[in-house]
């Protein structure tokens, strides 16, 4: 899990959602060396599912919130490694700051424009849902949280112009119920912030990720790459890929 990948100096807070672009660069030449086979979500859902295996050190890249940062930084070293990557996008925010930043004092990174959006899926880019709003949908009532899911899917799919099937929660805000929205919203994948692998004791809509932190030197990444660690944080299993 990536949020904003460019060139950072070292800030007191929020670390977990900055990369610096040199450490990126490493990161991804390091996967390449290993030899992890890196996914796209859809190949990450097939896998889970059983219907193919799942290749040894599998890796799937996601981006939250479809930072302009992406395009800048990002996209040019995935590209120059062939590796596919998942943009998690605010669909009522597209070509807007992240307004979000100023609750807390910080500058307000621009997100991507449309235009900027279709042109990264003409190059092999997938992107999925963060919401219309990018709101806590386990701390708004039902209804707000339902259609808040809904249009992001729709305005979504109108911008892409075709099927959106990811969703990743805002803040990794989620519960059974939000879980039960995503799902009838019609999403067949949901990734939270909860810390571990993802296997098939998980419900494919509440997969979770292993945040790459600003403080993270090669060991560090090394380290969350490779180590299967028990989850952290609040578990939410509800109904597990591989049943029994
Ligand atoms: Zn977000």
């Amino acid at each position: 899990m990536y949020h904003q990948v460019g060139e950072f100096r070292p800030m007191p807070n929020h670390r977990s959602t900055y990369c610096h672009v040199n450490r990126f660069r490493a990161q991804m030449a390091w996967l390449q060396r290993l030899g992890c086979k890196v996914l796209r979500m859809d190949e990450v859902l097939a896998a889970l599912r059983g219907e193919k295996p799942i290749p040894p050190r599998a890796v799937a890249l996601t981006f939250d919130d479809g930072y302009e940062n992406f395009y800048q930084y990002a996209y040019p070293v995935l590209a120059r490694h062939g590796f596919p990557a998942m943009v998690y996008l605010i669909s009522a925010r597209i070509g807007q700051p992240a307004q979000w930043f100023a609750a807390d004092g910080r500058a307000t990174p621009p997100l991507m424009s449309a235009e900027r959006i279709r042109e990264l899926q003409q190059a092999g880019i997938d992107f999925g849902s963060h919401g219309a709003h990018h709101i806590k949908l386990a701390e708004v009532d039902l209804d707000t949280a339902r259609q808040d899911i809904v249009d992001s899917r729709r305005q979504l799919q109108d911008l892409l112009g075709d099927e959106v099937r990811h969703f990743c929660y805002p803040y990794g805000s989620h519960n059974a119920a939000v879980v039960d929205l995503v799902r009838q919203a019609g999403f067949a994948s949901g990734v939270s912030c909860q810390r571990g692998a993802a296997t098939a004791d998980f419900d494919a809509l509440a997969l979770p990720r292993k945040a790459i932190s600003y403080g993270d030197n090669l060991l560090g990444f090394l380290w969350k790459l490779l180590m299967k660690d028990e989850p952290k944080g609040e578990a939410v299993v509800l109904k597990p890929i591989r049943a029994g």
